[in-house]
């Protein structure tokens, strides 16, 4: 019955992974559950804010990830539990409402409904949800949630979609019925990922390209284990500040910008949209410069990218919150370290850092002891490696 999740390595956690979630599933509904899927969380190894302004970035997708152990209905009822937050979801396929009270129910609702609206053919289930990301923790463990769960109904259904439009559709599900206003990277990584490596997506054209980090380089993420706090809408904020950039320098999209057409229109713009600006503009371009240093073991260029990278994030887009700049310190002062930086959205949550391979235990080991000391907190220190997308 386990071997229908066939790309994960069967380690003795996946295994017990694997047997707690069956039990789980005996203990809800009765019986076996009859199909696995999967998919990864990612993190953003450069390029912070650049989705949404069209921009680059570079994703990997990781070893960390979302399974739903389900079993298909003979009527349209879905039946669905997450062991992440013992929460319990029941509706039919042939209306499914926006929920009021609990936010995770609108991702579980939001992927058949969208998936609905284009026709395919839907089936009822009883499922078990783990995830094995963070939640809201800057991993996308809502994309991993949403494009696992689309994996489900595929198979349900019998009709397979291709990652990019399966990608599509699980963001058209988060933006529409969790009212989230995503761009793509999250799901595009949950989708896309291939083993060992990460991915260099344009977020204009949506095309991809796997770019193969060098062998001595680890990326290890760093959680703060300080919520994100984006309840005062800053995300919201950003993207508006942005796009209002975008709006007076005359483009589309900030991505049109090269740093030059800045420095010319900058006197048009506030101070806080001249930051914004500057930062996503620069951001966007170390992408690539990144990729190649990662596949060239560039170890100066890594610290140097790194390192403008996490200046921008705390001075010019004022995400970085006191206990990310404390995990920095922790993360510089490491051994082994090559170069760190902020993930995800910032305001907390994880972030990242490239180390030498053979000094990844010495470097964890030293982050956990001066964070802890720091902070009172320990943190949750995780060597990652690229996964594939969902499946
Ligand atoms: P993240 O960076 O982890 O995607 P978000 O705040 O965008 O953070 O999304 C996290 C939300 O997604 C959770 O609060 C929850 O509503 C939902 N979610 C993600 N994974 C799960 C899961 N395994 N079980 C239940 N809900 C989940």
């Amino acid at each position: 019955m386990l071997s229908t999740l066939q790309s994960v390595e069967w380690t003795v956690d996946s295994r017990a992974r694997a047997r707690r979630i069956t039990e789980q599933f005996r203990q809800e509904f009765g019986g076996e559950p009859a199909l696995w899927a999967r998919a990864p969380g990612r993190v953003d190894l450069m390029g912070s804010h650049t989705d949404y302004n069209l921009g680059f970035v570079l994703t990997l997708p990781i070893s960390k990830d979302t399974w739903i152990a389900a079993r298909p209905r003979e009527d349209d009822l879905v039946r669905m539990r997450s062991m992440n937050l013992s929460a319990a979801d029941e509706f039919h396929l042939g209306q499914i409402d926006r929920a009021d009270d609990a936010k995770w129910r609108n991702y579980i609702r939001g992927v058949p409904a969208i998936l609905r609206q284009e026709g395919l053919a839907l089936k009822g289930c009883d499922a078990i949800v783990h995830s094995t990301v963070p939640l809201e923790s800057g991993l996308s463990s809502s994309a991993a949630l949403e494009c696992a769960l689309a994996t489900v109904f595929e198979a349900l259904g019998g009709w397979r979609l291709l990652p990019q439009r399966k990608a599509q559709l699980c963001q058209r599900a988060e933006n529409e019925f969790a009212g989230v206003n995503c761009g793509i990277l999250d799901q595009y990584s949950a989708c896309l990922g291939l083993d060992g490596c990460a991915l260099l997506l344009d977020c204009r054209n949506l095309s991809t390209r796997t770019v193969h980090i060098a062998e001595n380089i680890h990326v290890v993420i760093c959680n703060t284990m300080s919520r994100r706090r984006l309840s005062g809408g800053e995300y919201a904020q950003r993207r508006a500040e942005c796009e209002q950039g975008a709006a007076i320098l005359g483009v589309k999209a900030l991505r049109d910008l090269a740093p030059g057409d800045l420095a010319a229109g900058r006197h048009q713009l506030s101070d806080t949209v001249a930051r914004r600006c500057e930062f996503i503009v620069a951001e966007s371009a170390r992408v690539e410069l990144l990729a190649q240093a990662l596949s060239g073991d560039d170890r100066k260029a890594v610290a140097a990218l790194c390192a403008g990278s996490f200046a921008g994030a705390k001075d010019l887009y004022e995400i970085v919150s006191p206990a990310m700049e404390t995990m920095m310190a922790c993360m510089l002062g490491a051994p082994g370290v090559l170069g760190a930086r902020q993930a995800g959205a910032g305001f907390g949550g994880c972030m990242v850092a490239l180390v030498d391979a053979a000094q990844t235990s010495a470097f964890r080991a030293s982050v956990i002891d001066s964070y802890s000391r720091s902070t009172q907190k320990a943190p949750e220190i995780w060597p990652v490696t690229g996964a594939r997308g969902a499946e």
